[in-house]
């Protein structure tokens, strides 16, 4: 699971915010108290993992940085992930002898990327990994291998996941002083000169001013929380909710990006949860398992789909329905599953002894839900669901979902250097691009833990080309 609770987001993101000071890290320059320009060597959007990595490396290797977040705290999704990092051929792996090489990485993201996957970029990932997880390391972090089936990711020993890593981000931030985070400041357009990109317009809270710079790096994130960009480009997804995220990922450097011509690919692929709510979603398990799973029934309390199909047509099949949510109807023999249970308790469940009580309880015609639950349980299916259950086992089980967008695999095009590209393919001279705003590296599908890991790898490589290095 990559998200938690948005209670426990919230938070974590004051957490940040008051270790931050709210403002910069005390041995760093204060921010500029007048609408007056600034000039600097690289200036970063985005203060979440790509963004923080990218402004480190450059720092690290003497340029003068600014890093402009747009929120009071940096974070951003990175903040909640809550994956290890996926990374192959570590000390980790070579001293537990539980292999898991390079080619196995570059293998599994490939395949999960349904063959999507721009090739040269997931090389460029699945080779820099083991370096990524020593840097972690000489951050001060420590992880182990999860376990011998999982052996592709590497979780920490301690701590929430997200916030230490951002955490040791920005203590990492804080030993430059040629390193400037400038909080609660927007940027809402790159600045060109000669059709190279030379700084971006920022709005802070001492107004609008631009801030110049030999380059600059988007580390914006993904569109998680636009739901009506997430529409416009997959009108299957009108009406997605956003359960599963910050409120930072708004897709801002997309649009810039796109206002200098560049290239964006795989704009309609999303990384779907039909079943969440309350900032977490919940394993398809507790619907699909053969024989045992539940059902979903919309505000009518009628079925409406085959409840096993593939996650991302399920969710858009959700979202047709009425406020586009539905409701997931379990028994106790799914509710004994690990799954179950915790479905039930961070989607903050209804239990009920009876199917009607439930219905009441839900807000949901009893009559109509007890119809509806003993079709199911007679075998009966209008929608061909490949393996049918019963929920007879009282007690019964009701939990709420709104399908949202979990990671946002489109994004701006980029080459081996995070150089961002126009639509004949070369690059627009200037700007770079890590993180989740880049489009490419994962298909149709992500395996958790590899964005994690391509904040580190593209972070740095965009930083290093950008100051020469
Ligand atoms: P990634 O994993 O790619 O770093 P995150 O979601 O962790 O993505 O971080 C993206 C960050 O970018 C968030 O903290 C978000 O608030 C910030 N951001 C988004 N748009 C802007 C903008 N226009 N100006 C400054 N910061 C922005």
């Amino acid at each position: 699971m990559r998200r938690l609770g948005m209670a426990i987001v919230l938070i974590l993101v004051l957490i940040t915010g008051i270790l931050a000071g709210c403002t910069t890290p005390a041995s760093q320059p204060q921010p500029a108290q007048s609408s007056k320009d600034l000039s600097t060597d690289v200036l970063v959007i985005g203060g979440g993992g790509a963004g923080l990595v990218s402004a480190i490396t450059a720092a690290e290797n003497g340029a003068n940085v600014v890093l402009v977040e747009k929120m009071p705290a940096v974070g951003g999704n990175t903040i909640i992930s809550a994956t290890g990092i996926t990374a192959s051929d570590t000390q980790l792996h070579k001293d537990s002898g539980i292999p898991f090489t390079v080619e196995d990485h570059y293998k599994r993201t490939i395949e999960t990327g349904k063959g999507l996957a721009d090739e040269k970029l997931v090389r460029i990932l699945v080779e820099n990994s083991s370096d990524a997880y020593d840097w972690l390391v000489s951050l001060g972090l420590s992880y182990k291998i999860q376990s011998a089936e999982e052996p592709f990711w590497i979780v920490p020993t301690e701590g929430h996941y997200g916030a230490e890593l951002i955490k040791a981000y920005q203590a990492e931030a804080g030993k430059h002083k040629n390193l400037e985070i400038k909080l609660n400041t927007k940027a809402t357009e790159l600045v060109t000169e000669e059709g190279k990109i030379v700084g971006a317009k920022v709005q802070g809270q001492d107004g609008e001013y631009v801030i110049k710079a030999k380059a600059v790096i988007l580390a914006t994130g993904g569109l998680n929380n636009a739901p009506d960009m997430i529409a416009e480009y997959n009108p299957n997804y009108k009406g997605v909710h956003a359960e599963m995220t910050t409120p930072g990922p708004t897709g801002d450097g997309i649009k810039m990006a796109v206002e200098v011509g560049a290239k964006l690919r795989d704009m309609d692929l999303f990384q779907m949860r039909p079943l969440s709510s309350n900032g977490n979603w919940y394993r398809e398990t507790i619907i699909t398992e053969e024989g045992k799973g539940g059902i979903l029934v919309n505000l009518d309390g009628d079925r409406f789909v085959d409840e096993t199909m593939k996650i991302w047509d399920l969710a858009s099949e959700i979202l047709k329905q009425k406020e586009g949510t539905a409701y997931i109807i379990f028994d106790t023999d799914v509710y004994d599953t690990k799954d179950g249970k915790k479905a039930f308790d961070l989607g903050k469940g209804i239990k009920a002894d009876t199917i009607e009580e439930l219905a009441v309880q839900l807000g949901l015609d009893p009559a109509k839900l007890k119809d509806t639950v003993d079709a199911y349980n007679a075998g009966q299916d209008p929608f061909n669901r490949k393996a049918m259950g019963k929920i007879t086992a009282a007690p019964f089980y009701g939990v709420k979902t709104l399908p949202s967008s979990h990671y946002t695999m489109g994004g701006v095009s980029i080459n081996e250097n995070a150089q961002v590209l126009k639509e004949d393919g070369t690059t627009i001279e200037g700007l770079y691009a890590a993180g989740e705003i880049v489009g490419g590296l994962y298909g149709a599908g992500r395996v958790a833990g590899n964005n994690t890991l391509d904040d580190i790898v593209f972070g740095k490589i965009a930083a290093k080309h950008a100051i020469g290095k």
